[in-house]
């Protein structure tokens, strides 16, 4: 069976990236705009988890966002000295961002 095409025109409806918040101190993290000069607004992208076995470890990611070092150093320190809830390990990767940009089809949208 062959598919035939033709050019249409379609509206997709889908989650898109509007705002970030540092999950530590709660303000927002403002993108970075498009049109010169920029200003960026660096941030942190955090991921925790534990990998003691199977589907558990999977389970356990979590992502949050940090606005600045000294957040993200007060959530890693927070995260390796609470209690293990039960699990034998900790694993935490903190990413640095120089900015994030707002998607251009979102631009104008309020
Ligand atoms: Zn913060």
């Amino acid at each position: 069976m062959s598919d035939i095409y033709q050019e249409k025109r379609q509206t997709v409806i889908r989650d898109v990236v509007v705002g970030k918040k540092c999950d530590i101190c709660f303000k927002d993290i403002p993108p970075t705009s498009r049109s010169f000069p920029r200003t960026n607004h660096p941030y942190f992208d955090i991921t925790t988890h534990h990998s003691d076995w199977g589907n558990d470890s999977c389970d356990s990611y979590e992502h949050f966002h940090a606005c600045s070092p000294a957040c993200a150093l007060k959530f890693a320190t927070e995260y390796l000295n609470d209690d293990f809830d039960g699990s034998h390990s900790r694993e935490i990767e903190i990413k640095h961002h120089s900015a994030w940009f707002m998607p251009e089809d979102v631009i104008g949208d309020d």
